[in-house]
């Protein structure tokens, strides 16, 4: 196009602005709102003809009113705003801003929007607000109605699979992720949320590969894995530029996983299933799993030392009952490191089930007995020693110890410590 020499180009690219956006009270215009991927938000607008809506201004606000932008469409009658956080938004006219709204949430596995044609459409409900710190385990299913609440983000790892997590756990992982990376350790979402429909899926194929007896021990029951409330994370490493995502392999890095287990709590996270606690968790140590519960209480955790089940006071009756007794000598940390190694050796008991730790007292702390000690352990040179008395249940006739289907009570165990260093099981019997 030329322009005459008089006329400043400005204004007339102003006038033909102007003569293209139609006056909001003649145009009926069709908003359609495509169907939001996480963190972009997508309007085409045609008018009643289905011709694009060029230059139309629209107004995005969050559900609660707060302004976000006013944007006008494309060529092609079209809006794309991005980066957006999940959440309740809506479009509204930018013209008459009370006539019209357009909600849409952005929560990464939205369904398609259906067009609205000039008239007021159903608000999109707020979703429920979810308690990061529900507790889902062996004995307590996923709350009714949760995966309706749940907002989720949809990301690619590094292997290329589809993850989904619940979008505030999603946005403390990252915070955690960049973290760790500046500390050199670098990590991945190997599997967050998981539908309790996909672990149904899971059972059936499961049952017909490898039979009901397969599936009752190893696979989680529909309903009842933490990963269903899409706030457990489970994460892979990369070690050296490759990534290490089998379990057998990341459990060859302790080091790191210390590393990462330390920072865990700045970020709202806890270590789910930490070692030594699979009484009352029910699941074996997992350095990968972790949970969003939120600062706060992950803070509370850690300082504390506890599982989530003994947090919310909800230990199953089936777990070890410890008795810490009074001691001037050891704090409850250090009696844990001990007990961890009494339990771990019981587990190792064809079946044996232990029920009860006391701590025997700090009377049992004498010269006496450390030397025996020392002389039991041929050169050992403890200088501290630690009692505990355990019952415990054998289901069968064992190693020439134990009768079968029999509770044995007050069964002593010893533990030394040299100077410096950690608790070593010396001896343990009647
Ligand atoms: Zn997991």
């Amino acid at each position: 196009m030329k322009l005459s020499k008089t006329i400043p180009a400005a204004v007339i690219a102003g006038l033909l602005l102007f003569a293209l956006i139609p006056s909001a009270a003649s145009a009926c215009f069709i908003p359609r709102l495509l169907p939001p991927i996480a963190g972009q938000a997508l309007l085409t607008a045609a008018d009643e003809t289905g011709a694009a809506a060029v230059g139309v201004k629209f107004e995005l606000k969050r559900a609660d009113g707060t302004p976000v932008g006013v944007y006008e469409t494309d060529a092609e009658g079209r809006i794309l705003v991005s980066p957006l956080t999940t959440g309740s938004y809506f479009w509204s006219s930018a013209d008459s801003p009370e006539a019209d709204a357009y909600p849409f949430r952005i929560t990464g596995r939205q369904s398609a929007q259906t067009a609205v044609v000039c008239a007021k459409p159903e608000p999109v409900p707020e979703p429920a607000e979810i308690d990061c710190l529900v507790l889902v385990n062996k004995q307590n299913p996923l709350p009714d109605g949760w995966e309706d609440a749940l907002t989720i983000v949809r990301t690619v790892n590094s292997l290329g699979d589809d993850v989904e997590t619940e979008a505030a756990a999603y946005e403390a992982y990252l915070k955690l992720k960049s973290a760790l990376a500046e500390e050199g350790v670098s990590v991945d979402l190997d599997s967050a949320y998981r539908s309790v429909a996909a672990q149904q899926d899971i059972v059936v194929s499961f049952t017909e590969k490898y039979g009901a007896d397969y599936v009752k021990q190893y696979v989680a029951v529909p309903g009842y894995s933490e990963h269903h409330t899409g706030l457990a994370l489970d994460l892979y490493l990369n070690i050296d530029g490759e990534d290490v995502y089998l379990n057998e392999d990341m459990e060859q890095y302790p080091e790191i996983w210390a590393k990462i287990h330390a920072g865990l709590s700045s970020f709202g996270f806890i270590l789910r299933y930490p070692e030594g606690k699979e009484d009352i968790t029910g699941y074996s140590y997992e350095p990968w799993h972790i949970r969003y519960v939120g600062a706060e209480a992950a803070e509370e955790i850690a300082s504390l030392g506890v599982t989530l089940e003994e947090y919310l006071g909800k230990v199953p009756e089936t777990a070890v009952k410890i008795d810490y007794g009074t001691s001037g000598l050891f704090t409850k940390q250090e009696m844990d490191e001990a007990i961890l190694l009494v339990k771990k050796c019981v587990a190792s008991w064809d079946g044996c089930e232990l029920h009860t730790v006391t701590y025997a007292g700090d009377e049992a702390v004498t010269e006496e007995n450390i030397s025996w000690l020392n002389s039991l352990d041929g050169g050992a040179e403890y200088v501290e020693c630690i009692e505990f008395l355990t019952d415990f249940h054998s289901p069968v006739e064992a190693y020439g110890a134990w009768e079968a289907d029999t509770e044995y009570t007050n069964y002593q165990w010893w533990l030394g410590r040299t100077e410096g260093g950690s608790w070593v099981l010396v001896t343990w019997g009647y």
